[in-house]
């Protein structure tokens, strides 16, 4: 396939909504950099927003923990900077890889954390796959979702045991992982996209708490609500406080594999990109969106590193080589064990509409 690609930073030109100039320039790589308070003035908002919490309940913070990078930093970081007394929330979608697995145990065994985990029976996550797949040619929304909706709803139900309401803690990067226009990651879409079946099926669940999700359902997107904001605020008392790490101290991608390996053997799998292999489903998710966009969450990423200066362009096209853009053998068993027939996914569906 000839991919017509942002000269600068290898964008293709079937990103939605991407203009390219006369030079062959995208206009993302035209914007001025984000601007961002200093990192002293940020850190000292974080020592603020723990020192609300410290010493509070039983835990001083509420974790969710993938095996990932990402969450795992967040865990080493609190642990590290603040020595918080953390509870680790897993969401198990029955997809997590041997290495998310290996990786999640390690951590929890390492730094002492309390872990429970989650993980709401296959048959109705599966029925959510499945209408997402049909509806929408994807079914990522699902847990970007779910995991939320029941970290919240966790917290709300434990509250008397917990002793309050810890703050929650993340370690989504907005900068990194936000991927506007093919991102399905809102409230709103998934709710809106629900039939009031699946709806009512939700509600039933034992670990799901109607006031939690009647409290999120207004939500755009669930990592962008920022404590202090307007959204934060009519969620309400009920459900967690929760801010994403990555917007108060800096995230080097790079730098936190050894970090981690270093600190409880963390380990990835190694010839291949090193993207949320938590979670087996990723290359399904990756050549879907390669299929309906030309693009991969990897392509996002490495554009954003190209426009940071930390990688070449050269690097960058060497890199796409590992992205999942042919159709991965998981597919068809996936498919097979949601009742889905190929035919059936909507190839056609915007995602995050
Ligand atoms: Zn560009």
């Amino acid at each position: 396939m000839n991919i017509i690609r942002c000269n600068r930073c290898i964008l293709p030109a079937t990103y939605p909504d991407l203009r390219l100039n006369g030079e062959g320039v995208c206009h993302l790589c035209l914007m001025p950099p984000e601007t961002r308070p200093a990192p002293e003035e940020l850190k000292k908002r974080l020592d603020e927003i723990i020192a609300v919490h410290r010493g509070k309940g039983k835990y001083e913070a509420l974790v969710g923990l993938s095996g990932g990078k990402d969450s795992s930093y967040v865990a080493y970081y609190l642990r590290r900077e603040y020595g918080l007394k953390m509870l680790g929330i897993n969401f198990d979608n029955g997809y997590s890889s041997d290495y998310a697995v290996r990786n999640l145990t390690a951590l929890v065994d390492a730094y002492g954390i309390d872990l429970v985990v989650l993980r709401p029976a296959q048959t109705f996550l599966k029925k959510l796959f499945a209408h997402f797949l049909r509806t929408h040619g994807e079914f990522c929304s699902v847990c970007n979702n779910m995991g939320y909706l029941l970290m919240a709803s966790y917290s709300l139900s434990q509250q008397r045991a917990l002793g309050y309401t810890p703050l929650g803690v993340g370690g989504w990067s907005k900068k990194y992982e936000f991927q506007p226009g093919i991102s399905v990651t809102s409230m709103q879409y998934f709710f809106k996209n629900l039939t009031p079946e699946l709806f009512a099926e939700l509600i039933a669940q034992p670990f799901i708490e109607e006031k939690a999700v009647r409290a999120y359902m207004n939500v755009r997107d669930p990592r962008q609500v920022k404590i202090n904001s307007n959204e934060h605020t009519a969620l309400g008392d009920s459900v967690i406080s929760l801010i994403q790490l990555p917007d108060y101290v800096p995230w080097d991608l790079f730098r936190m594999p050894g970090i981690l390996r270093a600190e409880f053997g963390w380990e990835q799998p190694s010839g291949r990109h090193d993207s949320h292999f938590d979670c087996t489903l990723f290359p399904i998710k990756e050549y879907l969106k390669f299929k309906k966009y030309g693009l991969t969450q990897e392509t996002i990423k490495n554009s954003i590193l190209i426009r940071e200066g930390l990688l070449t362009r050269e690097k960058a096209l060497e890199r796409i080589k590992m992205e999942q853009t042919t159709e991965p053998e998981s597919l068809h068993p996936f498919l097979r064990e949601l009742g889905v027939d190929p035919q059936e996914v909507n190839e056609e569906g915007e995602w995050s509409r």
